[in-house]
């Protein structure tokens, strides 16, 4: 490793922004702003201090305790922030400190984002999937790899894909199979990833998502129409296929 100081700052860097994305995890369900006010504890409201809201270790400072009244805080907060430092240190080794590292990460934390907040609430909240399709399209015209058409493809017929699947689901069962955040979340990966990524994406994340409810269903006997969110498979689909792509 001879570029030590660049996956140190990497790591510091999606650490920090992994913080971030978890007031985003716990604020936009809830439509509140994500910068103010400053974080409470959700027990006693005391304000957090600065130096126990650094990034992963002041969870394990506090052993995973609030410092006033002990309440215990989520083991969501160090895992975000641990993945997210993670994702940024591969994402490093892949492409550098480059234009395409940012637009990446900040394509990789949204879906991180909403991994978290549609198993939770089984919801993908607009304000992450449509800028994020602004992000993807206004990047594909300067990105050493980008290509303006596959981008504006990708957006078009990996949303418009999904919502003929929904469109023929709700006909065919009478009832609703997949949200419409589901069609906004292909689209903006479609924008990142162009048509054939958005396909894959879809494939790949079908895949998952069976396996997954078979296993629930062997698990727990429970009938096949127990929804579970398609969202976080598709989310995860769309990283293997960011890092898959960038590192063949
Ligand atoms: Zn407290």
């Amino acid at each position: 490793m001879n570029d030590a100081p660049g996956f140190i700052l990497s790591a510091l860097l999606g650490a920090a922004l992994g913080s971030f994305a978890n007031v985003c995890i716990l604020r936009l369900p809830q439509g509140e702003s994500v910068v103010r006010p400053r974080s409470r504890c959700p027990r006693c409201q005391k304000s957090i201090r600065w130096h126990d809201n650094i990034p992963l270790f002041s969870f394990f400072f506090l052993r995973g305790r609030c410092r006033f009244c002990k309440a215990s805080i989520s083991l969501q907060y160090p895992l975000v922030e641990g993945t997210s430092a993670l994702l940024a240190v591969g994402l490093y080794a892949l492409l550098g400190g480059s234009l395409s590292f940012g637009v990446y990460l900040y394509f990789l934390l949204s879906l991180l984002v909403i991994v978290v907040i549609d198993a939770r609430h089984q919801i993908i909240p607009d304000l992450l999937t449509l800028p994020g399709m602004g992000v993807g399209l206004g990047s594909s015209f300067f990105l050493p790899t980008g290509s303006p058409l596959q981008s504006f493809l990708g957006c078009l017929i990996g949303g418009g894909s999904l919502y003929l699947v929904a469109f023929i689901y709700r006909s065919l069962r009478g009832m609703e199979g997949l949200g419409g955040g589901d069609v906004k979340l292909l689209a903006m990966i479609g924008s990142f990833l162009g048509v054939f990524g958005a396909f894959l994406t879809l494939f790949i994340g079908s895949l998952l998502g069976s396996l997954v409810g078979l296993l629930l269903w062997i698990r727990y006997r429970k009938g096949l129409k127990t929804a579970i969110p398609f969202g976080p498979f598709l989310s995860i689909a769309a990283a293997i296929i960011l890092f898959w792509g960038e590192k063949g």
